[in-house]
């Protein structure tokens, strides 16, 4: 993809978010841009940075090290959104501000463990398996408000929201319908007391039913970079 290319998708993208937060009464300031910049080169992330892209979501955490390394000149924001194994957490810790898909507390315990002292408190969504996908990681409607309370006290990390990866629907209508699911369990546990600010929906095939449903990030790679090439992971948050 060319840069004229890459900023005019990023424009278009930006447009459609504007869109469908003003739909839902929101601003577009409501919603964060997260650049899904997975099998994508270092040389491809500094030119969406230099478009005003601030926040990365990396899911391989080889690569991801490398790009982080290549572009430390640059103040940006490193999230992790891939499926993190419970023996890769400390260069996750060290190395990053987010981690979208936090589904037990074995992972969460480690990562507020191996925080360095020096970084800000590590940012944590819990992700939400809605639809029971076997493929798919996190924790189940049930589970999640266990869990959050278990997570919330951890001192290095701070609890800030959910995320999820529903199963793709093309009608608007069902992308919703996951959606308000999500949003449902984020209320709940904010009327318990939760104080979570982060709902973590949306990709490239449904953020606008996402945003509709409140995301407060969208999570989005092939509306801004185009296709993955082949293997360069083309499924969402399956490994790490
Ligand atoms: C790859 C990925 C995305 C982006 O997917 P697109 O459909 O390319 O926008 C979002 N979230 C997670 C967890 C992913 O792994």
């Amino acid at each position: 993809m060319s840069p004229q290319n890459l900023s005019e998708c990023i424009r278009a993208v930006r447009e459609r978010i504007a869109g469908a937060a003003a739909a839902a009464g929101r601003s577009a300031q409501s919603v964060t841009l997260l650049a899904v910049s997975k099998a994508q080169p270092p040389a491809m992330l500094r030119a969406a940075a230099a478009c005003g892209i601030a926040d990365f979501g990396e899911s391989y955490l080889q690569e991801a090290l490398g790009k982080l390394a290549a572009l430390q000149d640059l103040p940006l924001t490193w999230h992790f959104v891939g499926r993190l194994q419970a023996n890769k957490t400390r260069p996750v810790a060290a190395s990053f501000a987010w981690v979208h898909a936090v589904d037990r507390l074995r992972l969460a315990e480690r990562l507020s463990a191996q925080r360095p002292l020096q970084a800000a408190p590590l940012n944590v969504c819990l992700q939400v398996n809605l639809a029971g996908e076997t493929t798919k990681g996190g924790v189940s409607a049930a589970e999640l408000p266990a869990l959050a309370a278990a997570v919330a006290p951890l001192p290095r990390i701070r609890l800030r929201g959910l995320m999820c990866i529903p199963p793709e629907e093309t009608d608007p209508e069902r992308q919703r319908a996951w959606f308000r699911r999500l949003r449902q369990l984020f209320v709940a546990l904010n009327d318990a007391g939760a104080g979570l600010d982060t709902l973590s929906m949306g990709m490239s095939g449904d953020f606008e039913a996402a945003i509709l449903e409140g995301a407060t990030l969208v999570r989005i790679g092939t509306a801004l970079f185009g296709s993955r090439p082949a293997g360069g992971g083309t499924a969402p948050a399956t490994r790490a």
